[in-house]
């Protein structure tokens, strides 16, 4: 008997656009996809409102704690990670206000299998809330950066739930946390079979290719693809000739020229490039203080140290009131940064009265007008 593809259900939308990723590794190596610890760590928490109507806030300490460890995912300290993850659970539990009447006695975490032996498949998926009755709704918090079509997960959902559970119809919604909107898809029995078909067709009877592109950032086989390597490659040889040219040539007048196809690939060339850049630095950093400066052609690469001077801002108040700083001016030398406040807040509130603490210093410095908004532009990627 041929063994069975195993199939995660969050695995499927990128095994749909490239088969090769679902693929056992060569080599197993623990890739942490950027954002992955932090949906991880706000999927245990928003765990909570299904079962109680509130995120386990009580709990931010101890799973940013331990999430961070898995992988900061571009936070300096703990702290930081735990102030993304309360503001997660705040939306969360905005969207759960809109969504719960949907979801009545919704249950949570739930493990299904089930195989397609015919097609030479088996399929699995932890399903993060279920409201099971004639009709079964299911939900699936997306709380990560990473934003891909999430159709095939949420379908493979809905399989696991009508061959597992007595129903007629399933309704699985993505509830996006960041955005606090939501996607629905509805299956019937019915569907089953051209679901599966589609999965066997595309996956399981894959011919080898390779299809490389953004979504490979995803991929668990992406530290030893051939393919990536390759399309890395001739994506940055291109981009380094061409942004050249551009540059020289007026970039800011030509892109008003260009289609959205050209400007979007020359922003991923761009991003990639310095990517490459960035990780090359750093181990060139890295080897420096490893291994000693690298002296070449009359040039010296070392690592210096440049100090930073801190001011106490405790002990600098006095100072500047004598020197005839105004309050105002006091004011605007002395930053408080709100990570750190809200550290400070937690430590000094009663025993599992951090959350209350640090929404009631907010909502305070709000009303007396100490709180301002700047903005600033930014690029965003998302799903359009
Ligand atoms: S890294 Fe990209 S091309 Fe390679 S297997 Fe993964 S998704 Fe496919």
């Amino acid at each position: 008997m041929s063994k069975l593809l195993k199939l995660r259900c969050s695995s499927l939308p990128l095994g749909m656009i490239c088969p090769g990723s679902v693929r056992e590794p060569e080599q197993k190596v623990r890739i942490e996809i950027d954002g992955g610890s932090m949906g991880s760590a706000a999927h245990e928490l928003l765990a909570g409102l299904p079962e109680s109507g509130k995120a386990y806030w009580d709990n931010v300490p101890e799973v940013a704690d331990k999430w961070f460890k898995v992988n900061p995912g571009g936070h300096e300290t703990p702290e930081a990670f735990a102030e993304e993850l309360r503001l997660l659970c705040a939306l969360g539990t905005k969207l759960w206000g809109v969504v719960r009447d949907s979801f009545p006695n919704a249950t949570t975490e739930h493990y299904f299998e089930t195989e397609f032996r015919g097609l030479g498949f088996a399929l699995t998926g932890h399903i993060d809330l279920i409201s099971a009755g004639p009709t079964t709704r299911f939900g699936d918090w997306k709380c990560g950066r990473v934003d891909t079509s999430p159709e095939h997960q949420i379908r493979g959902y809905g399989v696991l739930i009508l061959r597992n559970i007595l129903t007629t119809e399933v309704t699985g919604t993505a509830l996006w946390v960041r955005d606090k909107t939501i996607e629905n898809y509805t299956m019937s029995p019915d569907d089953i079979d051209q679901f599966a078909i589609q999965i066997a067709e595309r996956i399981v009877e894959w011919d080898g290719t390779y299809y490389p592109g953004d979504h490979c950032g995803l991929c668990p086989r992406r530290h030893e693809c051939t393919a990536l390597n390759v399309h890395n490659k001739a994506l940055v040889s291109t981009f380094v000739t061409e942004a050249d040219r551009l540059v020289d040539d007026g970039l800011d007048r030509l892109l008003t020229a260009m289609t959205p196809e050209r400007k979007y690939k020359l922003y991923r060339q761009a991003k990639l490039a310095a990517n490459l850049s960035d990780a090359v630095i750093k181990a060139i950093r890295s080897d420096v203080i490893a291994h000693g400066p690298i002296v070449h052609g009359g040039k010296r690469l070392t690592v210096v140290q440049e100090a930073r001077k801190n001011v106490d801002p405790v002990a600098a108040q006095a100072i500047l009131a004598e020197h005839g700083f105004t309050p105002e001016m006091i004011g605007r030398v002395l930053h408080v940064g709100r990570t750190d406040m809200h550290r400070e807040a937690r430590a000094i509130a009663p025993y599992r009265g951090g959350a209350a603490a640090i929404r009631d210093l907010e909502s305070a410095l709000q009303d007396a007008g100490a709180v301002t908004e700047t903005y600033i532009q930014k690029l965003k990627e998302s799903r359009a």
